[in-house]
């Protein structure tokens, strides 16, 4: 099956298998830092979790204290932002002089950009993806000479844990009972939030899963939200 029919604007372009970009971000760069500001960062689950095992504190904790959960009437589930500085610039709460404090555990839009991804599942069920780079004006990255593929970017960035992190939620955001215009109430997206977004606790009070890994547990809970919400 191909991918799903989209209208790309002139700034963004497709990439094939194989192809190669050239981009590079470092701190010698003109635009240094300035991607981290007036910016809208959307966290996954995996986000979270990574996020505040870098800062040394509880998922709930890092809710509570750097988050903007959002759930508007149109809404399935909520969504939850990095709630960004009142410093005139909106900027990022983890930016420094020297760059990104959280380095380490920074989320996966950050490690991503330039590139963009669609992930999917088709008529049969299987994984599908796309990747697209963002080519945008104030980003000097492009005039930097490191070229490199796809492949060699999500390596280099460390993404792979986070995107099959991510893919183990599309069984649940894109289930076929929602596509039928199934809702889920709101004590079922209260109970997406706290057990998606808090999986140290989720590990707490759930049998058998002190030694899972974290992409075990993150598929435990999902597996255990589609059996809640879908039967
Ligand atoms: S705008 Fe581009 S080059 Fe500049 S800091 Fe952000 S990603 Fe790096
Ligand atoms: S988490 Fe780090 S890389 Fe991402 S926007 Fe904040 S400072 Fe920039």
């Amino acid at each position: 099956m191909h991918e799903p029919e989209i209208q790309l604007p002139d700034h963004i372009h497709q990439l094939a298998d194989g192809e190669t970009f050239t981009f590079s971000c470092h701190p010698g760069v003109r635009c240094f830092t300035e991607c981290c500001r007036e910016l809208e960062l959307a966290l996954s689950p995996y986000d979270v979790l990574r996020l505040s095992r870098e800062l040394g504190i509880s998922d709930q904790q890092f809710l509570d204290d750097y988050t903007i959960i959002e759930c508007e009437g149109t809404d399935t589930f909520p969504r939850v932002y990095l709630g960004m500085v009142d410093d005139g610039r909106a900027s990022c709460p983890f930016i420094t002089d020297k760059g990104c404090r959280v380095y380490e555990g920074r989320p996966a839009p950050c490690r991503t950009y330039p590139l963009g991804r669609g992930a999917w599942r088709d008529g049969n069920g299987h994984p599908q993806t796309f990747y697209v780079l963002q080519h945008e004006e104030h980003c000097k990255g492009f005039a930097e000479h490191d070229q490199q593929t796809v492949k060699e970017w999500i390596a280099g960035q460390g993404l792979s844990e986070y995107y099959k992190a991510n893919d183990m939620l599309i069984p649940l955001l894109q289930h076929e009972m929602l596509k039928k215009g199934y809702r889920p109430t709101f004590d079922q997206q209260q109970l997406y939030l706290t057990t998606l977004y808090n999986l140290e606790n989720f590990r707490n009070n759930s049998c058998n899963s002190e030694a899972l890994t974290d992409l075990e547990l993150l598929q435990k809970a999902v597996t255990l939200l589609i059996r809640e919400f879908f039967g």
